[in-house]
């Protein structure tokens, strides 16, 4: 279970390019991205005091914000610059990072390019989203009612708040199930992702993953495919129809906060945990560290 960073604590929130004590990190209720979800974001993981592919993520915030239609005030580097300053700020050597831009109250309706976009950045430590014994064990992940949109009717390639709508309440069944997380289909009934991972499928020794055409191409996915090239293995991109994951052998998932996490269970079928996950969770986990 995740650590929660509550709002009565002590530590800094790097917001609009100053440190403000925890506390007092606060928006008015007007907010736009609090009424209609116009906010975006992202999670870096720090290993030993360096966040990894830390470029890469405000690269893709900005991408986002221009998916939004929302203002981009600072550059690549400037949201680095700041991720540093809020990583001393809190003295976190293992933790994560959590930056956010969203529109603010200046106007209210569905419209809002009087809006102005605000960012903040929060850190905190969190050296593992799943257990010991879920990362030994594996995760297990229950199919959600809910299907990932289409390209057109939804922003799908930015990492923006109203995606997780449905991701919340696919996590929320599958946890009242006694599952860890929810498998989400595609629009079309294609294997989609996890609602905060991607997910991998090896077979006959060859890893097989979903197309990313209609939810993010992670940066871990995108790591562990290059870490995978390298070892020699044949990655195959493809849609996967829910039938076939009965013919994998070994699953997991991938993503910032989960890193490499293997999958013992899918819905009623429990899987044994398989040589190739665990070469390249053990890959990730090296590289990361570097
Ligand atoms: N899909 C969703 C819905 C996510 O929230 C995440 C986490 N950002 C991912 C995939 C994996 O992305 P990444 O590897 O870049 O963290």
């Amino acid at each position: 279970m995740a650590l929660i960073p509550y709002d009565d604590r002590d530590g800094w929130i790097w917001m609009q390019g100053k440190m403000v004590p925890w506390r007092d990190a606060k928006v008015h209720f007007l907010t736009h991205g609090l009424h209609y979800a116009s906010s975006v974001f992202e999670g870096i993981r720090v290993y030993n005091g360096k966040p990894f592919k830390l470029s890469e993520h405000n690269a893709r915030l900005l991408n986002s914000c221009e998916i939004m239609d929302m203002d981009k005030l600072y550059s690549v580097e400037q949201l680095n610059a700041a991720c540093f300053e809020t990583l001393k700020a809190n003295n976190i050597k293992d933790g994560y990072l959590r930056p956010l831009a969203w529109r603010g109250p200046e106007q209210m309706g569905v419209a809002a390019r009087a809006s102005k976009t605000y960012f903040g950045i929060a850190a905190w430590e969190w050296p593992h989203y799943f257990s010991a014994e879920l990362r030994d064990k594996g995760i297990s992940v229950k199919t959600s009612e809910w299907r990932r949109p289409p390209a057109n009717c939804a922003p799908v390639h930015a990492k923006a708040a109203g995606l997780y709508m449905i991701c919340t309440l696919s996590k929320h069944a599958a946890e009242k199930a006694g599952y860890t997380d929810a498998l989400m289909l595609d629009y079309r009934g294609y294997v989609a992702e996890l609602t905060g991972a991607n997910l991998f499928m090896v077979k006959n020794g060859e890893l097989h993953t979903p197309i990313t055409d209609c939810f993010l191409n992670g940066i871990t996915r995108q790591t562990v495919i290059e870490i995978a090239k390298q070892k020699g293995l044949k990655v195959i991109e493809r849609y996967i129809k829910p039938e076939e994951l009965a013919e994998g052998e070994e699953f997991f998932a991938t993503g910032t906060a989960a890193e490499v996490a293997i999958i013992g269970k899918i819905d009623a079928r429990v899987i044994p945990i398989g040589p190739i996950s665990k070469m390249l969770r053990d890959a990730y986990a090296e590289l990361v560290r570097g």
